[in-house]
């Protein structure tokens, strides 16, 4: 199994280059160059297994024996062991046919922790193998940062940079980083917004002079690791329902694309998946695409689920790259126009993305009133942005007779502010985070700066 961009240009890879690199050298993403498929008969042998083993059975093709299967099955279980709830991401029943997927038991109580506490592991083993070290430079408005810090945290060949703005995240979201003490992590607080810090890392991406030939590596959601990782709880679920003999659909929050283009994986690899309903908040350029073939960038909302606010989906590209016959010359062409100015997907690929996905849109107000309607009616309190897709999923249904599988992306604690905003006291954190608050804490603040920024991270690097 090799690696291809899906801009067509950049030489195929191995699945631990892929690992290892982030975008393709033609600004592309890395997509596995044949899917692996699941049999009937695989998928029914996966019934009553543990969530680990299901993993290991899932990801093992993609892999393709560059791991041995001891050493990748100890990292699988070390990974979900890190998860509070002994069926690692559990089913709960909402109504006759409607269950959320709660993928919020990690270390950070979002869903990112289930790829992430994978990524960091694999990046060990490879970096480990290798006699390298690396270094993790990455900016978060929240959750991203604190799930990569825990995923990397027991790295013996990682140190971890990630830069927020200071003052701007909320305390939660602060606290889950900076109240992480071990020595190859490294918090800094920039005094700019999350755009500084952003443009800080992509510059240091862009030359990286600066680390005197150590490697940069990249954990965010364009590492086919982390797509490879979420896979697996599309089969797990689906077959927790009764998959293969039954069909299920999904219906996913989503900003940058990376956790529903895993569905759409699970689908190619032979899952008997209905529909996909895309759930947006304002930031709505999904939604668009799909049901008015908008495809164009629109200015930033600030909404109550931050972590669904993007201009760009970046992993749309993998979609597309499928919807236009994995045809990377027309891929990048379309990208290019889409940087420029607002265009359009073709026809034939857009009526074959309209046959899987459906799409729904969620504005703040709304999003408040979703959270008192399904606490009424299920006594779950849901956080804003799995809020987002109990409301797609009931208007973007389909059929009523196929369970409906929504995404709960995190648990209601972490996002107190949309909470208390519909009307609740807020939520309490789960028993081992309950002195969050009262953790030791470590961060540097560093002005906006690229040299200072830099200089920091090369001085500071093990
Ligand atoms: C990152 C995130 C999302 C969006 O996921 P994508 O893979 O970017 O589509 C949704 N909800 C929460 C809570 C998140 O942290």
């Amino acid at each position: 199994m090799r690696y291809i961009s899906t801009r067509g240009q950049a030489p195929a890879l191995s699945f631990e280059e892929v690992v290892l690199t982030g975008m393709a050298s033609d600004g592309g993403l890395y997509v596995p160059e044949t899917v692996p498929q699941l049999s009937t008969d695989d998928l029914a042998a996966m019934a009553g297994l543990s969530y680990a083993e299901i993993a290991f059975r899932v990801m093992k093709p993609f892999v393709n024996g560059e791991i041995d299967d001891d050493t990748f099955r100890g990292l699988v279980t070390e990974a979900y062991a890190t998860f509070s709830h002994d069926a690692v991401v559990p089913l709960n029943q909402l109504d006759a046919n409607h269950f959320l997927l709660e993928l919020f038991h990690g270390p950070t109580l979002a869903f990112k922790d289930v790829a992430l506490q994978l990524l960091g592991r694999l990046l060990d083993h490879f970096l480990k193998k290798r006699g390298e070290r690396a270094v993790i430079m990455g900016a978060t408005s929240g959750d991203t940062g604190s799930a990569a810090i825990e995923g990397c945290r027991h790295c013996d060949n990682l140190d971890i940079f990630i830069l927020h703005p200071y003052q701007r995240v909320s305390e939660v979201q602060r606290r889950q980083m900076t109240s992480v003490l071990a020595d190859n992590v490294f918090n800094v607080a920039i005094e700019g917004n999350f755009d500084d810090a952003q443009a800080m890392v992509k510059a240091s991406f862009a030359d990286q002079s600066f680390l005197k030939g150590a490697r940069l590596v990249a954990v965010n959601s364009i590492n086919w690791a982390r797509i490879m990782a979420q896979i697996v709880y599309y089969v797990a679920s689906a077959v927790a329902l009764g998959a293969p003999h039954r069909k299920v659909s999904f219906c996913v929050p989503s900003a940058n694309f990376g956790n529903v283009f895993a569905g759409y994986m699970a689908y190619r690899m032979g899952l008997p998946v209905e529909r996909f309903v895309i759930a947006t908040n304002a930031n709505d350029i999904l939604h668009r695409t799909l049901a008015a073939n908008d495809f164009s960038k629109q200015e930033l909302k600030a909404t109550l689920a931050p972590s669904m606010d993007i201009v760009v989906s970046s992993n749309f590209e993998r979609l597309l790259f499928e919807a236009y016959d994995r045809d990377g010359a027309a891929v990048a062409a379309l990208l290019e126009r889409f940087q420029a100015e607002p265009t359009a997907l073709a026809d034939a690929p857009l009526a074959r993305l309209r046959e899987l996905f459906a799409s729904h849109s969620v504005d703040d107000a709304t999003l408040l009133q979703v959270i008192r309607e399904a606490h009424h009616r299920t006594q779950e309190i849901l956080d804003p942005h799995t809020a987002t897709g109990y409301r797609a999923a009931e208007r973007e249904r389909g059929d009523a007779s196929i369970p409906m599988i929504t995404l709960a992306t995190a648990h209601p604690a972490k996002f107190a502010e949309a909470v208390v905003k519909a009307g609740f006291p807020g939520v309490p954190l789960p028993p081992h985070m309950d002195d969050l608050l009262e953790r030791e804490e470590r961060y540097t603040v560093l002005p906006a700066e690229l040299s200072v920024v830099q200089q920091f991270v090369a001085e500071n690097r093990r």
